[in-house]
């Protein structure tokens, strides 16, 4: 999508820190961290909401899951904890409509709400 940030990041249009890259996901350092580690997990291809997909994007969410623990072993962070989260819509805060799977960890996250 030609005014995603994320799509432009993908295309290198957008330079960022990248961690991990595979054929359909890159992960990349958020650049306003929340924690000592946050990485971003998204899809090469522009995905949207979660709400709205059907289940032909379940290995998509599945891989997402997967890299974003492969990304929270190679930072280090696997047997301190982390926690992965998607922020779907308005009272979750999302910026960026471009699916996104957030990795934090590095220090005690404080409880959701
Ligand atoms: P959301 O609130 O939509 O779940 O999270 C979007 C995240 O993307 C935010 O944590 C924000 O800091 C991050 N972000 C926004 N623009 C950029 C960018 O251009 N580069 C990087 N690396 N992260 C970004
Ligand atoms: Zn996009």
């Amino acid at each position: 999508m030609d005014s995603c940030i994320f799509c432009k990041i993908v295309a290198g249009e957008i330079s960022s820190a990248k961690v991990f890259e595979d054929d359909t996901v890159v992960a990349f350092r958020d650049v306003n961290p929340a924690a000592p580690t946050h990485v971003l997990v998204i899809p090469k291809k522009h995905v949207g909401r979660v709400t709205g997909l059907n289940a032909d994007a379940a290995s998509l969410l599945g891989h997402l899951l997967l890299v974003g623990a492969k990304v929270a072993a190679a930072e280090g962070i696997d047997t301190s904890g982390y926690r992965m989260l998607l922020n779907q819509g308005p009272d979750a805060g999302q910026l960026v409509d471009h699916l996104h799977l957030h990795v934090l960890g590095g220090h005690r996250l404080k409880g959701l709400g």
